[in-house]
């Protein structure tokens, strides 16, 4: 264990990874030791707006300091074992973790916003049966170096690959919707949540992070109030039947506990619309009465509706909704006054779309 209470990767056994700590944890760490607050600030600017790996090349701190620096604590990245590049410039990085085990992290271009899907446990528990992760069962939780150390490593990637215009380099947005559910690692999520917004000059906001969920809403309403970014539920169906056939979750947190929820996170951020996430499955969840229902279910919400196209995966029979199934749907969402943009496949023959993410080298640890 480390000093903080958290297990550190067996290659680094004496040290601590400094991606564990939020600001206020390091500046504690320092003063402890007599060290003025204001080294923490310029700790956390290398590492998070300059992407430093080495505390030598912290310069504007004395050496003596460096050297103690790197004593205490070591700055975690993970290991790129495979890259898959789409035609639509949509990558897909498959990362090593110390126990060597994998998960996936999607970096996807747009024309105005350049987005990160950062994975926030080593497969998924909860089962939904249209997606690939949760079909190959949950492994652990990340911590929250892992989940820091994706967006570190597709950065440094970005900026390393003379290919890559400046302008899509630049990450501006993370949404966690990569392998597994974040709310049941919401205290990892939550601390790296709040160290990847904490530069002012390149951090990113909250308005940029939105975190996704299944809708675990016991823990949803405890954090409600602390959520420090966007909320995006994985919905996929207007009532409950529908619901539990393809969210077995549902029959555990079902649409009425996530309706409340959702009320909760409006009291204290109501400022920031709400994304329902929509899957249209041909034939299940995608005819003009489940439209008619989910517009009912959410119109006094503030929120809004992604409409998502399913990518097909070997071993799942569902099959994706015909054009003009998806585009009727989005007209009787966007009649009743919600807006509901149609999301268009990315990375299809590199299979990095939402519920298609899966390690390609599950190792199973030996614990
Ligand atoms: Fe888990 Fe998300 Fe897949 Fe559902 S869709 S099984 S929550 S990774």
């Amino acid at each position: 264990m480390g000093r903080f209470g958290i297990m550190e990767p067996e290659k680094c056994e004496y040290r601590e990874s400094i991606l564990n700590l939020s600001e206020e944890d390091l500046i504690s760490f320092l003063v402890d030791k007599g060290i003025p607050k204001y080294r923490g600030r310029q700790i956390f600017t290398w590492i998070y707006r300059f992407g430093k790996t080495s505390f030598v090349d912290m310069t504007n701190i004395d050496k003596a300091l460096r050297r103690k620096l790197d004593d205490w604590f070591y700055i975690h990245r993970l290991r790129i074992i495979g890259i898959n590049k789409s035609k639509d410039g949509t990558i897909k990085f498959l990362l090593k973790l110390h126990d060597d085990n994998t998960i996936e992290t999607v970096y996807i271009p747009e024309i105005r916003r350049n987005t990160i899907c950062v994975s926030s446990q080593v497969g998924c528990a909860v089962g939904c049966k249209f997606c690939n992760t949760g079909h190959h069962g949950f492994i652990r939780n990340l911590m929250t170096e892992e989940i820091i150390a994706q967006y570190l490593i597709v950065r440094d990637y970005l900026n390393t690959n003379p290919t890559q215009s400046e302008e899509s380099r630049r990450v501006s947005n993370i949404v966690f919707m990569g392998m597994g559910e974040p709310l049941l690692n919401h205290q990892n999520i939550l601390k790296a949540v709040t160290n990847l917004m904490s530069d002012e000059e390149t951090g990113i906001s909250r308005r940029k992070i939105t975190i996704s969920t299944a809708g675990i809403t016991d823990i949803l309403e405890e954090v409600a109030k602390e959520l420090p970014c966007r909320l995006a539920i994985s919905l996929h169906a207007p009532n409950d039947a529908i619901r539990s056939s393809i969210m077995p979750i549902n029959n555990k947190y079902n649409i009425e506990s996530i309706i409340m929820a959702c009320r909760k996170y409006s009291e204290h951020h109501g400022y920031l619309k709400i994304t329902f996430e929509y899957l249209l499955l041909n034939g299940i969840n995608d005819s003009n009465e489940c439209a008619s229902e989910l517009l009912k279910l959410i119109r006094h919400l503030n929120a809004k509706v992604n409409l998502l196209q399913f990518n097909q995966w070997d071993g799942c029979s569902f099959m994706p909704s015909p054009p003009e199934r998806v585009i009727k749907f989005a007209e009787i969402l966007g009649r009743g006054g919600i807006e509901a943009p149609i999301r268009h496949r990315r990375g299809e023959d590199i299979s990095a779309a939402c519920g298609q993410l899966r390690s390609q080298e599950i190792i199973v640890p030996s614990y």
